[in-house]
């Protein structure tokens, strides 16, 4: 492989116009678009259109005018074709946490006797941390969460399982587990399903209706690119709508928040999952954002996905100053998302390293130096530079040096 074999790559994509879509830095190699999405121009725009002519000229008529109120249920059908799901089955709101919440308490109240939450040890910790929260609430009366290891799930899962809760593509390792499969099984048992597809909502096919998924949540800030802190999903299959009962039954998730009545009535079908009000700026600029999806042929973005990330484990296996790096996902790219993760016991410094170099990748405790690939604006070439970049720091050692072991808040 050589450079004029990776310009050949980027001529062949048919993805490639799509990188015009967004605003990247020069001289930056953005390897983090699976934590933070890079920004679409419409996005952009669009910030500044709803700041300036909706809020501050059509100020509060603008819930009727520019139909804010209306934007978690426009916004959610604008992913849902990203999650194979017809109509009337996703809602934007509230953070992934906040989703996985609801959605945890809705399958828990499906299930009569059951109580036990299953879920893998080295998931997500903020999804572990949620469903605790909830058995604190009263222990071992709502919710019982056991974690085991990600190989044992299948023979676990029996009759006593309420709620198989796992996240699709692992954070760290990036391995992907078989929705299709694992759903069935639960569902043999009598079990319901929650996904969390926070890595892989825009980056792989998803089919959930296909696959017959009871719930899922996701983000709108990795691979949706939402922008900081954007508004989350959530889904629930049509045919549990007339069993949802969740627990933050805030206004806008009633059937007529405008009558002001004193008991809640919850809105018919994914609407009662709504609590508070809708943080309208960065939920337009997520409505913008999933712009760039449109004409997206995903199974031809999971190639890309795929053929990026097989380009940077060649290029990485084929440079002796690389060998130190330990590939920790799964080496077929079937059984991947879309990411690589390498562990190092400098994995830290030598991601400050690439950092100060323009090759943005990001650090996950406690030694994995994690690149997210992002398909619609990398190019191949991209990854003949950041490999490059690494090569030179692992080959110099220059990540030694003292300020790149600073801690910093986020990593
Ligand atoms: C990023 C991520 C989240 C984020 O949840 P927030 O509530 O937005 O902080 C949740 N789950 C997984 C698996 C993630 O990777």
């Amino acid at each position: 492989m050589n450079l004029e074999n990776v310009l050949d790559l980027d001529r062949g994509d048919p993805l490639a116009a799509k990188r015009g879509e967004f605003a990247l830095p020069d001289n930056v190699v953005y390897l983090d678009g699976n934590s933070l999405g890079a920004m679409p121009l419409a996005a952009q725009q669009r910030s500044l259109h709803v700041v300036e002519q909706q809020w501050g000229r059509d100020l509060i008529q603008s819930w009727n005018s520019h139909d804010w109120i209306d934007l978690p249920i426009t916004v959610g059908e604008k992913i849902a074709p990203l999650l194979g799901a017809a109509r009337g089955q996703v809602i934007c709101c509230d953070s992934t946490s906040v989703n996985l919440f609801k959605s945890l308490c809705c399958a828990l109240g499906m299930q009569k006797d059951r109580r036990l939450v299953l879920s893998q040890t080295d998931n997500f910790p903020a999804d572990l941390y949620i469903a605790q929260g909830l058995n604190n609430l009263s222990p071992g009366e709502i919710c019982k969460l056991e974690v085991i290891d990600d190989s044992e799930i299948e023979a676990r899962l029996d009759e006593t399982v309420a709620v198989l809760m796992l996240t699709h593509v692992n954070f760290r390792s990036g391995k992907l587990h078989d929705i299709r499969r694992l759903t069935e099984r639960a569902h043999e048992k009598g079990a319901l399903v929650i996904w969390d597809l926070a890595h892989s909502t825009g980056a792989l096919p998803l089919e959930l209706d296909d696959w017959g998924v009871d719930f899922a949540v996701g983000c709108g800030y990795k691979y949706l690119n939402g922008g900081p802190g954007a508004p989350a999903f959530i889904y629930a299959a049509e045919r549990h709508h007339a069993s949802i009962r969740q627990p933050l039954t805030g206004w806008m998730g009633h059937q007529k928040p405008f009558s002001f009545s004193g008991e809640y009535q919850p809105a018919p079908g994914v609407q009662q999952f709504l609590c508070g009000t809708p943080p309208v700026l960065s939920m337009s600029v997520l409505d913008a954002a999933l712009g760039v999806f449109e004409g997206v042929d995903m199974d031809e973005l999971r190639a890309k996905s795929m053929g990026l990330s097989e380009l940077f484990i060649q290029l990485c296996q084929s440079n002796k100053h690389l060998r130190e790096l330990i590939l920790v996902s799964p080496q077929n790219s079937h059984d991947r998302g879309s990411q690589l993760a390498f562990a190092h016991p400098s994995a830290y410094a030598i991601c400050q390293a690439l950092i100060e170099r323009g090759v943005i990748a990001d650090f996950r405790a406690p030694d994995i130096l994690r690149i997210g690939l992002a398909p619609l604006y990398l190019r191949y070439k991209d990854i003949w530079d950041a490999v490059q970049i690494l090569a030179e720091i692992m080959m110099t050692r220059c990540y030694l040096q003292d300020q790149y072991s600073r801690p910093q808040k986020v990593t």
